[in-house]
């Protein structure tokens, strides 16, 4: 397949590289990335998606996807898929589609969850929306750059399941790591709680696959001195693209604004910068009640 990729930065690189080593010609495009493996230098953007059958982004935010759209959509040939991987405001990903459709173009919103090892292995998960026929085309990209694809519904609601299964990330992660700053100071060692809580009602990804604590359960950025893994700065990305979106359809979602606030506090007052974000649970231990 004849594919133009803009934005090979972290995550951009490694898919575009593993479309290259399966065969597909790739074209590539970044204001300020080298081309990967196996990846064509294109000149510019709307030269990336010059006759591609599939343009995929993966770039940084809405405003962005919004300008590089505009540019591409009059270079693709009629009936071409744009395949956005970023991470965008919904209101974003369905303006980007309707602009497609009106250039007689096909478009998918499909972020990504996985990081940068996913990327790098090809084991992403992609929750995509956008019509059927679209993706249907796009699968055989899935495969090689994922591991899983889901089908969400129309345009938009890819970034629809990205933000919600976040904002429950976010959430779960800081009531673990407070549970355990509680059980540190009643007593209880943390073997223990996780031994209980990883096989109880408590339970969630966050404790079970990505436990917060260092040397306990799985291993997981916390044995590591908290380097992510999924860093605080990306989870509150999110955490503010689901408080937008929640602004926007008049949802009450008390827990997601909670969680976006500390991660901000964290982030932008206090040392969670660069650190994985279950160094929540380092930061609680530090703290008192207040
Ligand atoms: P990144 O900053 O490493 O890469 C973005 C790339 O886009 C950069 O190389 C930048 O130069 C390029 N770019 C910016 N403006 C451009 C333009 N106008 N034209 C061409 N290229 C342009 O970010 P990343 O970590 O690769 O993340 C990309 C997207 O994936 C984001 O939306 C992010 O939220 C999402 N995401 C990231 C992760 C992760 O773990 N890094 C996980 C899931 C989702």
């Amino acid at each position: 397949m004849k594919i133009g990729f803009i934005g090979l930065g972290n995550m951009g690189a490694p898919m575009a590289r593993n479309l290259a080593i399966a065969g597909h010609n790739v074209r590539g495009f970044d204001v300020n990335a080298p081309m990967p493996e196996g990846v064509e230098a294109a000149n510019d953007a709307p030269d990336a998606a010059d006759g591609a059958e599939v343009v995929i982004t993966m770039l940084p935010d809405g405003a962005i996807l919004r300008d590089v759209a505009a540019k591409i959509h009059v270079a693709m040939p009629k009936n071409a898929i744009h395949l956005d991987c970023s991470t965008v405001d919904v209101e974003s990903a369905r303006a980007v589609s309707d602009e497609a459709r009106g250039h007689g173009l096909r478009s998918l919103d499909a972020p990504v969850s996985g990081g940068v090892g996913g990327a790098t292995a090809g084991t992403l998960t992609f929750m995509v929306g956008g019509s059927s026929d679209a993706f249907e085309n796009a699968l055989p990209l899935f495969d090689i750059m994922g591991q899983k694809a889901v089908h969400c519904g129309d345009a938009g609601n890819g970034q629809a399941a990205k933000i919600c299964n976040n904002m429950i990330l976010g959430a779960t992660m800081i009531a673990t790591c407070e549970a355990f700053s509680l059980a540190d100071k009643l007593g209880l060692d943390r073997q223990s709680m996780f031994d209980v809580v990883s096989t109880s009602s408590g339970y969630s990804w966050s404790m079970n696959a990505y436990c917060p604590a260092p040397g306990i359960g799985p291993t997981s950025p916390a044995d590591n001195d908290y380097q992510p893994g999924f860093a605080t700065e990306l989870m509150l990305k999110d955490l503010r693209l689901s408080q937008q979106a929640a602004e926007a359809v008049n949802a009450d979602t008390p827990m997601g604004c909670k969680a976006r606030d500390l991660y901000a506090q964290f982030v932008e007052g206090e040392d969670g910068k660069g650190k994985d974000f279950s160094a929540m649970l380092p930061r609680f231990e530090k703290r008192r009640r207040s």
